[in-house]
């Protein structure tokens, strides 16, 4: 981590979420959520957990979204060091000890902060004032946990003059991730911390929210579906799906910025960092804004067939264009490229 320290691209997820959570991008921030869940999951296949946590700890490249976790401040504090805004309800009630169950909430705590720019879930418009006092801590992160996107009792909603990004982005996430982040803070869970989503959960869901993202130039992000044709809800613009990448047996959209990972596409258990880095990302190709493009991003050279039957390889930062019938190897996966009226 310390190659990475003096250069500005680096930051600390603490130093990011004071000032304002601003990354090179909104996929850059789902990145870093992808990069977290498959470090938790590399974690737990290891049969480790975090003992002690601070998001000094943990940083974020702000161009690539790749986390960087300084496993010396997590793992030798000593049991129980979890701070009050990281710890879930059960442990700052003293009922529970750090393991997994803690592990899902400081991830999913980590996520929504990394995508709203650094508000915490459980703080909302009920402890909004000038302090926040020792006993309204107890209440809000122990005795009487409210998700402000969930909070029944009305008590606890998000300020629409301060919380403006949380709410932003909320409005454009798909109901599955806001799915896995009512389970993570929901009063049940604090009960049965089990009942969170795992890390494996938020990196499928993740991963297929990056898969598919439409978004529109009014800033709203389009559900993708089957067809061709999407509507914006928000503005009405429309958008044409002209090409999809078929993969595993899914079909990604061909839309600029969308990303499969190396996950995606290398079957054999991955380093996290590695699992968590794209392996192609959509571009524009050229000079002409209508012609699309694979790029590969990985240090690894795909073997291409184009349409005529001809193999090509093409290595790191080369571009293969998106036409129908383009059959690409990459990792141990075939990928092909269709266009949707043949579909
Ligand atoms: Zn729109």
């Amino acid at each position: 981590m310390t190659e990475n320290r003096n250069t500005n691209e680096y930051m600390e997820l603490r130093e990011l979420f004071r000032s304002g959570g601003n990354l090179s991008s909104f996929r850059t921030a789902v990145d870093g959520a992808v990069g977290l869940s498959a470090y938790f999951t590399e974690l737990h296949e290891k049969g480790e957990c975090i003992q002690g946590f601070h998001p000094s700890g943990v940083g974020i490249m702000k161009n690539t979204g790749e986390i960087r976790i300084d496993p010396k401040l997590i793992k030798t504090r000593e049991e129980g060091s979890l701070p009050i805004r990281y710890a879930p309800p059960e442990i700052n009630l003293g009922v529970a000890k750090p393991g997994e169950g803690s592990d899902r909430y400081i991830l999913a705590v980590l996520i929504f902060q990394l995508l709203t720019g650094g508000d915490h879930p459980l703080h909302g418009s009920r402890y909004m004032g000038p302090v926040m006092t020792k006993r309204m801590k107890e209440m809000c992160y122990g005795l009487d946990p409210e998700f402000i996107f969930s909070d029944s009792t009305g008590r606890n909603l998000p300020d629409p003059k301060i919380h403006v990004k949380a709410i932003a982005i909320w409005n454009i996430l798909p109901g599955e991730i806001r799915d896995l982040f009512a389970r993570a803070f929901s009063r049940e869970a604090v009960l049965n911390p089990e009942k969170r989503p795992d890390e494996k959960e938020w990196n499928r869901s993740l991963v297929a929210f990056q898969n598919h993202m439409i978004p529109c130039q009014c800033g709203n992000i389009l559900k993708d579906g089957a067809g061709e044709s999407f509507t914006c809800t928000a503005c009405g613009k429309g958008h044409q799906i002209t090409h999809r990448i078929k993969i595993n047996g899914d079909a990604i959209p061909v839309v600029r910025g969308n990303r499969i990972y190396r996950s995606q596409v290398r079957h054999e258990s991955l380093p996290a960092a590695d699992e968590a880095r794209p392996e192609a990302i959509i571009v524009v190709s050229g000079s002409d804004h209508n012609k699309m493009g694979l790029r590969n991003v990985s240090e690894d050279t795909w073997k291409v067939l184009t349409t005529k039957g001809i193999t090509k390889d093409v290595g790191k930062g080369e571009v293969v264009p998106i036409k129908s019938g383009i059959k690409i190897r990459c990792g141990d996966t075939d990928i092909e490229i269709a266009a949707t009226d043949q579909q």
